[in-house]
């Protein structure tokens, strides 16, 4: 039997018809209202590829260097290759179709999902398991099932099989065939509360198929039911957008709701019965709550999918505790250097109870922690940060970050929030204290101190014990999975790839930011000299390596990557340094788009980093430019990108605003075909105002809500509606409760924030929305 039906499965046949089709066969089992249909097992890939003689050369084809870019590239086209030319023997033709047949009568529009058998990979998407193609018909089913299996010969499967060991021999693939249900109205339910596991069933539900709340695309209707007294807490959202079949085509296309459906309730109480009753029954099912995936076309309900919720807290903590964290911490960038501007060491002292304050600067990455000092004054110094040390040092560079991940806090002489030590601690998770002006004179190597990363001092003596400290990643995980629903998408900044697994943690909509300075700053060689000495190939492959960290990480959620910005006093520091010129002022100088515009020859390999990166499947990859002042830079970066095999009208592109100039000309920009402007107000801040955002004798004028910064925020997002252009901020500012207020009320499509304020910055859209909507309705 190449097929097993639905109800022919179990939870014990994973091996047979991997996980996604051992769980829809459980449900239907079970009695639940799951569409109808087939899988096509993993036995039957294994019968196809070995009966073709094709398995020895497909498993010798990808046997490959996974680092060798090139050869792995070549690996998946002969292995893809291999499936994809060989013809099915009449018989399983004939098998699968004759049960497609009996599917919907024949007529039926059908998914298509690998499924795949290695239970025990970390992630199995890696496997080929997100290759899913919607409304299939007869016509096109055999091509769709074997685009299935070679999906586990992607670039990308090969290479994550290859870095955990799994050997590629041993992951099998099975296929589910199943009845497209065309949902008028579906969403997703968990049978009990998902933090505290109290009997309240939580229901979100939008027009449409489902994707389009599971994606995040809408913001759903939200209903909170007791399970006891089913008593009900109703949130309305505007649905703006729904997914649905297109008739003509059979593609799901994203169509607007018409107005009067798009504040109406979605599910009516009879239907919230029906949902209940089935969520109850799937729990008893499988004795404890469950996350469901569930739709519903002409009155029916349909269950298309139930895992069991992780992540509720069995030590009973408080749902609200969970959520919301430790209000005091908040969203701490920005307030926290006014407060230590303005002397808030009276306050620390008091704060903790003990020692003196002897040093304070800003607060740029919050927590408390007690330790010795580490004086680090020159790189060779680096070997003597031991586990739980605190750097204490001028200024951090790119290749401290070892030692930055070793220490338990850092303190620095100069910088400001924006500095390289303010961004990297922060992404690492280490509580921090930028701009003291004298940390490294005032202490001594070796003495304990206490820093307090919210408030900016350091005290003098131990006022945390070490097992007080928390872990970076797990502190960024929300406990809640029901993440805050909003139409603005809230993304997250990333600077070093080893923060990439922190920030995925955040379940952020994407990546706003992924700088790539830090992938080539640890090089320690300017590019120039590192090309010079590796060759251009070893360039290009220390970038992909960089962001395919990243985007594997978040994948499918994008990643915008952003082009090389270093300023060249930083350049000045590497190997090669001395060839690079000699400036006054870098900020204002040869960085970004400009230095890649006069060195076109330096960002062609960079390019081709991404054009590679798009040949092996990261179609979530973007582009940005950094530092635009106008169309100009815009169209030639263009041609660049053409230059290098980037197709513009295909990927994803866009510019930073970082300038008045580029402010002032988006209409321009957008007429140059970018697909996003993303303030970085870091330097708009700097650069409308004039002031130094590293200097930290003028940190106190450094005001990303000036009027006159957000006049040219504002004005942007205005202009950018008009031409169908995404907006976005990447800037610290992103994580600022007041900043979060103004953007959303003026319309941006996205914000991204700092690791740790992701899950503020979701609650805090939220609220602005909810009241925009109420106001609208009031
Ligand atoms: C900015 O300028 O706001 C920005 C995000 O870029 P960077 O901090 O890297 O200059
Ligand atoms: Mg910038």
């Amino acid at each position: 039997m190449a097929v097993l039906w639905l109800d022919e499965i179990s939870a014990g046949d994973l091996e047979k018809v991997g996980g996604k089709g051992a769980s829809l066969g459980e449900l239907t089992g079970a009695g639940l209202p799951v569409p109808p249909g087939f899988v096509v097992t993993a036995g039957t890939y294994r019968a196809f590829i070995e009966d073709a003689e094709i398995d020895e050369e497909l498993f010798e084809a990808v046997d490959v260097d996974v680092d060798d870019s090139s050869a792995l590239a070549d690996a998946a086209d002969r292995a893809q290759e291999l499936i994809l030319e060989t013809p099915f023997p009449e018989e399983l033709r004939e098998e699968i179709l004759a049960s497609y047949r009996e599917v919907g009568n024949g007529e039926a529009f059908v998914a298509v999902r690998s499924s795949a058998t290695a239970e025990d990979l970390p992630d199995a998407s890696f496997a080929g398991q997100q290759e899913t193609f919607l409304n299939v018909t007869e016509e096109d089913l055999l091509d769709r099932v074997r685009e299935c299996w070679a999906s586990l010969f992607t670039q990308r499967a090969i290479y994550y099989r290859q870095e955990q060991g799994f050997d590629h021999s041993a992951v099998n693939i099975a296929v589910v065939v199943q009845q497209m249900v065309d949902a008028e109205k579906s969403g997703v339910m968990f049978t009990s509360h998902p933090s505290t596991g109290d009997p309240t069933m939580i229901i979100e539900a939008a027009w449409g198929l489902g994707e389009a709340v599971v994606s995040g695309a809408v913001s759903p209707d939200n209903y909170v039911i007791d399970r006891e007294d089913r008593s009900m807490d109703v949130t309305i959202a505007e649905k703006k957008v729904k997914h649905e079949k297109d008739e003509a085509t059979g593609q799901t296309v994203e169509r607007e709701v018409p107005e009067d459906k798009r504040t109406q309730r979605v599910v009516s109480g009879d239907e919230i019965d029906a949902l209940m009753d089935l969520g109850e029954r799937v729990e008893d099912h499988y004795g404890e709550p469950q996350d469901v995936e569930w739709a519903i076309v002409d009155g029916e309900v349909y269950m298309l999918q139930s895992r069991p919720i992780t992540t509720i807290d069995e030590s009973g903590s408080d749902a609200a505790d969970a959520e919301g964290g430790d209000p005091a911490k908040g969203l701490t960038d920005g307030s926290g250097s006014v407060q230590a501007a303005e002397g808030g060491s009276a306050d620390t002292a008091d704060a903790s109870g003990s020692g003196e304050v002897i040093v304070d600067g800003l607060g740029s990455s919050p927590g408390t922690v007690s330790g010795p000092a580490r004086i680090v004054t020159k790189l060779d110094d680096l070997a003597k940060v031991g586990e739980g040390d605190i750097i204490v040092t001028e200024m951090t560079m790119p290749d401290m970050v070892p030692a930055m991940k070793r220490a338990s806090g850092i303190i620095t002489d100069e910088g400001g929030m924006t500095s390289h030590a303010a961004i990297v601690s922060r992404e690492l998770g280490v509580p921090a204290i930028v701009g003291t002006t004298n940390a490294t004179t005032v202490l001594e190597d070796g003495q304990v101190v206490t820093l307090d990363g919210d408030k900016g001092s350091v005290l003098e003596g131990s006022a945390v014990e070490p097992d007080e400290e928390t872990e970076p990643v797990e502190e960024v995980r929300p406990q809640s999975p029901v993440k805050p629903m909003t139409a603005t998408e809230v993304k997250v900044n990333v600077s070093i790839p080893e923060a990439a697994e922190r920030a995925a943690a955040t379940g952020a909509d994407g990546v706003g930011l992924l700088r790539t300075e830090h992938m080539i700053l640890s090089l320690n060689q300017t590019p120039e000299k590192f090309i010079d000495e590796n060759g251009p190939d070893a360039y290009t492959k220390e970038l992909i390596d960089g962001i395919r960290g990243v985007a594997d990480e978040f994948y499918p959620r994008p990643v915008r990557v952003r082009t090389l910005d270093a300023p060249t006093d930083e350049f000045r520091q590497l190997e090669g340094g001395e060839d690079e010129p000699n400036e006054h002022n870098p900020m204002l100088g040869y960085r970004g788009i400009r230095r890649s515009l006069d060195r076109t020859d330096v960002f062609a390999h960079e390019l081709e980093a991404f054009r590679r990166l798009y040949e092996m499947g990261y179609d979530n990859v973007e582009i940005m430019l950094p530092l635009v002042n106008d169309a100009e830079d815009v169209y030639r970066a263009k041609e660049c990108m053409k230059e290098a095999g980037i197709d513009p009208e295909k990927r994803k592109w866009g510019a930073m605003i970082e300038t008045p100039a580029a402010a002032l000309s988006v209409e321009e920009l957008a007429e140059a075909g970018i697909d996003f402007a993303s303030f970085g107000t870091n330097d708009l801040t700097q650069y409308t105002l004039a002031v130094d955002r590293n200097n930290e004798h003028v940190a106190d004028r450094f005001d990303e809500l000036h009027p006159a910064v957000l006049r040219l925020i504002g004005d942007v997002i205005e202009t950018c509606r008009e031409h169908d252009v995404d907006t976005s901020i990447c800037g610290q500012a992103g994580s600022k409760p007041e900043m979060v207020q103004f953007l959303a009320n003026e319309g941006i499509t996205s914000i991204s924030a700092n690791i740790d304020a992701v899950r503020d910055v979701q609650h805090e859209v939220k609220r602005v929305e909810q009241k925009l909507l109420l106001d609208s309705v009031r």
